[in-house]
């Protein structure tokens, strides 16, 4: 199939599928045989003709039990990634829920988007340095200037316009002296100290007063619940805006499973007090998957439940034409013959 039956955008092509050459998200039943490319462009899923499915969705089984990643299932459907394509698949897939891989990805694309602007930023400098030379308007003081600090400088403009300049907002008093904070910029964020929250789960942060000195019981700016859920998400995401290697994300994620899990990490992280300057920088990685998991946890969730709806109608609709479309096709038949007039078809 070339392209979507219901709009005609035609089906990308696809390299990790022999049998299945078009498509980047696939639909797939292995138990009553069903196989739809999903369009990107309507949402809308084509149910490939029998004739091309059996292969396909063979090969499809396999690729899922082989290099499948699991990202997240209900009691009916698994949604998967295997390579660059978007899989549903029917049925509980048996494999390990792969979150931390998945957060895993998103800091090696924040790793991959830095470089390209750090690489720009250095053909900038190049150019501007080719015109200050042509103008004379550069001293060779100025020339190295802007070599050495310019894709440092344009990165970090990148991070601030992505993310302002600070990381919290709001009125609070220390309750010590009375110090009244209005903001947090995310340039003090070494000074945060993580201490363990209600429930232990998740952590309170406080930030030392700049009158008195005092942190948390004794004054400070203290955050608690999602607030500094929020702040601490916020704040780690810029700390780690440039991402992370493979190495150093596979690293953090076997921290998470020596601890047992996001939660238990951490926990041991904030135990008795830490502040984020003083994390080493693997242990910082884990500490913002960990921050992330249970959210983007709870909105795959959602996502999953509305993609069964959308199953549950298109398997009513593959029923329909799998089953009954060419008694249909018959029945329509004899009755132009009845009529008297040719079929046309
Ligand atoms: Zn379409
Ligand atoms: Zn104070």
């Amino acid at each position: 199939m070339r392209a979507c039956l219901l709009c005609l955008t035609p089906f990308e092509p696809n390299e990790e599928l022999e049998h299945l050459p078009r498509g980047h998200r696939l639909a797939f039943d292995p138990e009553r045989g069903r196989l739809w490319v999903v369009c990107r462009a309507c949402h809308r899923w084509s149910l490939l003709p029998l004739e091309d499915r059996w292969e396909a969705l063979e090969e499809l089984e396999k690729a899922t039990v082989d290099r499948g990643h699991l990202l997240s299932q209900t009691e009916n459907i698994s949604l998967l990634r295997i390579g660059p394509l978007e899989v549903v698949r029917v049925g509980r897939a048996r494999l390990g829920e792969e979150a931390w891989w998945r957060y895993g990805r998103e800091l090696k694309a924040r790793r991959e988007g830095s470089k390209k602007v750090a690489v720009g930023a250095t053909a900038a400098t190049g150019a501007l340095m080719m015109g200050g030379m042509w103008t004379g308007g550069l001293t060779v003081v100025g020339m190295w200037f802007l070599w050495s600090h310019g894709p440092r400088t344009v990165t970090d403009t990148v991070r601030w316009m992505r993310f302002g300049g600070k990381a919290w907002r709001g009125e609070h008093r220390c309750i010590s002296c009375g110090y009244l904070f209005r903001d947090f910029a995310y340039k003090d964020r070494g000074a945060i100290a993580l201490v363990p929250g209600e429930g232990a789960r998740r952590p309170d942060l406080t930030v030392p007063c700049p009158r008195c000195r005092g942190w948390g019981d004794e004054g400070g700016l203290t955050m608690k619940g999602t607030e500094a859920e929020g702040t601490l998400r916020r704040v780690l995401a810029y700390h780690h805006h440039d991402g992370a290697s493979e190495r150093r994300v596979q690293a953090a994620t076997r921290l998470i499973e020596e601890a047992g899990s996001p939660e238990d990490l951490t926990r041991i992280l904030v135990r008795r007090g830490r502040r984020l300057g003083d994390i080493q920088r693997t242990g910082a990685i884990a500490l913002e998957i960990a921050a992330n998991e249970s959210r983007e946890q709870h909105l795959l969730e959602l996502e999953l439940r509305e993609l069964e709806a959308v199953w549950r109608r298109e398997e009513e609709l593959a029923a329909i034409i799998d089953g009954e479309l060419t008694p249909l096709g018959r029945l329509r038949k004899l009755k132009a013959g009845l009529l008297g007039g040719g079929t046309r078809e």
